[in-house]
């Protein structure tokens, strides 16, 4: 009989510094991962992240990991934004894109209207059959290092690494009810 199944498990994976929304700047946080383990008599054999949280280590209160887009930098280039994903949790973050006044707007305004909570994010996506056209969705960030993680005008964006050497530098504007970039 071979004894197989799965497992969860709970433990810190990483560490920093940062700026709490409750306690303000120069706090560190611990990086809180839930992973899905499959075992063969009891011996992991792969897992997979199911659950992340950041925890404020003075507060202890728990934030989406989108709270460390706040100080993210620009990605400098289409080549690194196009880059294989990071293992480094800094590695994540980065902005690829930019919101204009009007595009924030709107987003503010979908955002009110879905009843989606705090913690979801802005994905952008470009269009395939439209050299200008961008899609925006809300979406959860998960740190794996799939996405970039950013933020403009306060709202955290995230860009799948496929697709972010096409959008690298782009600002995105709302023009005659859609989401296109200049
Ligand atoms: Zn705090």
């Amino acid at each position: 009989m071979i004894i197989w199944g799965q497992y969860e498990r709970e433990k810190p994976e990483d560490s920093g510094r940062f700026t709490c929304p409750r306690c303000g700047p120069h706090q560190t946080f611990t990086l809180v991962r839930t992973r899905n383990y499959s075992h063969i008599y009891f011996i992991p054999i792969g897992s997979r992240v199911i659950g992340e949280r950041v925890e404020c280590d003075s507060c202890r209160t728990a934030f989406s990991v989108a709270v460390l887009g706040g100080d993210t930098l620009a990605v400098p280039s289409a080549f690194e934004a196009g880059l294989d994903h990071s293992t480094s949790l800094s590695g994540t973050y980065g902005n690829v894109v930019e919101l204009l006044p009007a595009a924030v707007e709107e987003i503010k305004a979908r955002h009110a209207k879905s009843g989606f909570s705090h913690d979801v994010v802005v994905r952008v996506d470009p269009v395939r059959s439209s050299a200008r056209l961008v899609t925006v969705t809300f979406d959860e960030a998960v740190a794996d290092g799939q996405d970039w993680i950013g933020q403009s005008c306060g709202i955290p964006i995230i860009v799948d690494r496929r697709v972010a050497p096409e959008l690298q530098g782009s600002k995105i504007a709302y023009q005659d009810g859609q989401f296109v970039r200049t």
